[in-house]
Parts: C-alpha cells; sequence; structure tokens
C-alpha cells in the first residue's frame, strides 16, 4: 500500500525519539510511514505504523523504492550516527522533499544540518534540558517557552487571586501575565476570562514575558 499522500510523514529512524514521534502522529491521525535499518525495530513497531520498513536510509535508491520523492514531510531521526544521519538529510535535499525536519545531538551536527539546508533542525536533549531547568528550580508544574523571552507556565494559584472575578484582581497590570486558562479539581480545562472566579486548589496557565511568568509562579 502507497501511503504518500497529503497528511502523511515519513520518519526515518525508529529509535526512542523516531518512535515516539511517530507513534504520536499515528495517535493524532496522520498515516507514518517507519524505516530503520534494525530489523528488531522494524518488528517492533510492525502493525503499530501505517507501513514499516527496514532500510538503509542513506541510500538514494533504498529511498526511491519506498517513494520517499512522493512524500511533503520527512522527519529524519537519526541522531547516534551523526554520518548516517548527514547522508540521509543530503540525500533527501537532492530529492526536493518540500519539509524536512532532523533532529540533531548536538550544536555542531545542527549546524551541518542547517547549513545543508535542513528547513527545521531540532534539538530534543538540548531543549528538553532547558525545560526541565525551569520545573526544577521552581513552582512550575509545567513551563513552555514559545518564543525566545515569552513563556506559558502552569502553577498553582496564588492568594491575590482566590475568590474575586479575575476582571477585578488588576493581575495583568500589576504583575505584568495574563491568566489564559484554569482547571478545578480534575474538571476539564477552560479558558479564563474577567469574570471567571479562582479558588485555593485550581491550577492556572499563566502567560508572559518569561521571568514575569516564572517569578508570578513564584507566588505563594
Ligand atoms: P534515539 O536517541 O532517539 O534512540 P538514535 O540515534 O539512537 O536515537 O536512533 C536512531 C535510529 O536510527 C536507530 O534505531 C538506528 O537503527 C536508526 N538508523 C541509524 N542509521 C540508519 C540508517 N542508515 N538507515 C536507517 N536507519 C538508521
Amino acid at each position: 500500500r502507497r501511503i504518500a499522500e497529503a497528511d502523511s510523514v515519513a520518519v526515518l529512524g525508529l529509535g526512542r525519539f523516531g518512535s515516539a514521534l511517530a507513534t504520536e502522529l499515528m495517535a493524532g491521525g496522520t498515516e507514518v510511514l517507519g524505516v530503520d535499518i534494525d530489523e528488531s525495530l522494524v518488528q517492533a513497531h510492525n502493525g503499530e505504523l501505517t507501513q514499516v520498513v527496514r532500510a538503509d536510509t542513506t541510500r538514494e535508491e533504498a529511498l526511491r523504492q519506498l517513494a520517499i520523492d512522493e512524500f511533503d514531510r520527512v522527519v529524519v531521526a537519526i541522531g547516534g550516527d551523526v554520518s548516517a544521519s548527514i547522508l540521509t538529510c543530503s540525500v533527501l535535499l537532492s530529492m526536493d522533499i518540500p519539509v524536512i525536519w532532523a533532529k540533531a545531538v548536538d550544536e555542531r551536527h545542527g549546524l551541518i544540518l542547517e547549513q545543508l539546508g535542513v528547513h527545521h533542525v531540532i534539538y530534543p536533549e538540548h531543549d528538553m534540558g532547558r525545560r526541565v531547568a525551569h520545573l526544577v528550580r521552581g513552582a512550575a508544574l509545567d513551563y513552555i517557552e514559545i518564543a525566545p523571552g515569552y513563556a506559558l507556565v502552569k502553577t498553582a494559584v496564588p492568594a491575590m487571586l482566590h475568590g474575586r472575578p479575575l476582571g477585578e484582581t488588576g493581575v495583568r497590570s500589576t504583575h505584568g501575565v495574563t491568566i489564559a486558562a484554569y482547571q478545578h479539581g480534575d474538571e476539564d480545562w477552560r479558558n479564563a476570562d474577567n469574570t471567571t472566579v479562582l479558588q485555593d486548589g485550581d491550577t492556572i496557565l499563566v502567560a508572559g514575558p518569561t521571568a514575569t511568568a516564572e517569578a508570578f509562579a513564584q507566588l505563594r
């Protein structure tokens, strides 16, 4: 079965990162072709992905046989073997794949991928390390920096917001953050607005400049 259709993605390398990515894409309804040189990984993913094939992705003939050139989006999830990652990206670029994502294990690897022309270079370990630093340091239950200098922080509700409508607390002007959403108990998350009344024990999603949002998450 050929799956190279509009919404499908090819994931090259089914290690820890590639397999988590492929599984999440499948869960969201995207068709996934998974490729790995390791037969045992191919076996392990059989049935979990739309199609799983054993191949050496550094070889152009192998990629052509898999019709990789018909995919709009390809992810190169090979990290440990840096030369295999670079060779694979170089072959994909020569095939004019419209959107190539590749993971880099370090800055040097990433720089080479960027110089080759890979469209999106990601640094999973580096990014996750930075993110966890914010969780370890502070009161944030979850943290994501949307862009340099701007973050979303999940945290407990400080006393100043308990029991009155958000609009009356003046939190935006006094603390420079927006309360974007909240969760009461284990109910669904809801968007917050001026009339939202938060209670002790609720969880909130705070949006704002990184340092400001993090400082706000430290309030009790
Ligand atoms: P992770 O840290 O996500 O586990 P690895 O870099 O260890 O990432 O895993 C990369 C995967 O890519 C491995 O499963 C490996 O077998 C596969 N791989 C490495 N080289 C090739 C290649 N030339 N062709 C296809 N798959 C490859």
